[in-house]
């Protein structure tokens, strides 16, 4: 009996290519391949190879795959970039994602590498990946400046895309102050005082972290009413404030910890003051976001933490008084959610 050929499996076979096409992508912004090309006509690819100091041979092929995955154009005078790698691939653009690109390349591709270690084992794979684990992650990412450097350059990447979304889920413009618990860079923190001018911030975040802000900051916003704190939010005092914010904080840890960390800023937060925070939310089933649960596998690797969906955040903040719990999915990076203490 003849049996006709099976359809072609296209998901399947797109999803072995996966990889490849990351790689690609990685290596052309660690060569800079987009900086390059930015506000250029179509360069020849000898001219591409020379100025990024690699072989001719390899950079062509790197482009012509890059050209084909719809990163650059290619014509017969040469390649250049497209609206899409000059808004997003070039390192210093607004939006520029090159940060986050960076520290998939050094930091996750490593440990993804790992991903059969951290599923059997279910637990992060930082010794297997870089020889060490210290016994907090961010002691890893800190203990070298040029970690630390990349890893901010990451969230900060991350942190511009989502923060205008972030900032306006909700109308928060009847609270006067916020504290952004673990923020970084202050990315989300210049953004708020954009968009609620009445609204002053502070950035808490840990000693190290505070130490290396002045990057980022950006321009012409220097007196912009943004202050920068440090501290342990699991152990020292948290500054006073109506709203208290984490984003992309509560993944990184287990329930133990995110009680710690959510009774000590119940302990501190007045009725009608309210907790925001900003998440991958999950759908209660787990399983219609890829993107969400691949960054919860994403969290395996390297965390202690993992994505959760509404109703399991709306379970936590409960039980530390937090009430009337809104989620709101933004069609960003990052959903929001926000409660009131009662
Ligand atoms: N909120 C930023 C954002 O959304 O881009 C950064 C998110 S990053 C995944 C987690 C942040 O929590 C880091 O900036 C880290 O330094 C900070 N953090 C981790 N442990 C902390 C602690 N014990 N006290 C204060 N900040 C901490």
């Amino acid at each position: 009996v003849s049996q006709s050929a099976p359809k072609l499996p296209s998901k399947i076979l797109e999803l072995m290519d996966g990889f490849r096409a990351s790689k690609a992508l990685f290596v052309a912004s660690k060569l800079k391949i987009f900086d390059h090309l930015k506000d250029k006509g179509p360069t020849k690819a000898v001219d591409i190879a020379n100025y990024v100091g690699a072989s001719v041979c390899g950079t062509e092929r790197l482009l012509d795959a890059c050209a084909s995955l719809g990163l650059l154009e290619k014509t017969p005078q040469g390649y250049s970039n497209t609206d899409s790698a000059n808004t997003y691939l070039t390192s210093d653009g607004k939006y520029s994602l090159h940060g986050y690109i960076i520290h998939s390349n050094d930091h996750l591709w490593p440990l993804f590498t790992n991903l059969e270690f951290a599923v059997k084992e279910g637990s992060r794979q930082n010794h297997r990946a870089f020889g060490k684990k210290a016994d907090d992650l961010f002691k890893d990412y800190y203990h070298r400046q040029e970690v630390k450097q990349r890893f901010m350059a990451a969230m900060h990447s991350i942190a511009r895309l989502t923060a205008r979304d972030v900032a306006t889920a909700f109308d928060l413009s009847q609270f006067k102050s916020a504290c952004d618990l673990g923020g970084c860079t202050g990315a989300l923190a210049y953004e708020l005082v954009q968009v609620y001018p009445n609204l002053k911030v502070t950035v808490f975040d840990l000693p190290e972290v505070i130490a290396n802000t002045s990057y980022f900051q950006p321009s012409g916003q220097h007196t912009a009413p943004v202050t920068f704190v440090s501290g342990d939010f699991f152990k020292d005092n948290l500054p006073e404030a109506d709203l208290y914010i984490l984003s992309r904080v509560l993944h990184d840890w287990p329930d133990e910890k995110i009680h710690v960390l959510l009774s000590k800023i119940s302990a501190v937060c007045k009725p009608g003051c309210a907790v925001l925070l900003a998440e991958m939310v999950l759908d209660d089933e787990k399983k219609n976001r890829s993107t969400a649960l691949l960054q919860s596998l994403n969290m395996l690797v390297q965390t202690e933490g993992k994505e959760r969906s509404g109703s399991e955040y709306q379970a936590l903040l409960e039980q530390h008084g937090f009430k009337n719990v809104k989620i709101r999915i933004t069609g960003n990076l990052l959903d929001v959610i926000l409660c009131v203490k009662t």
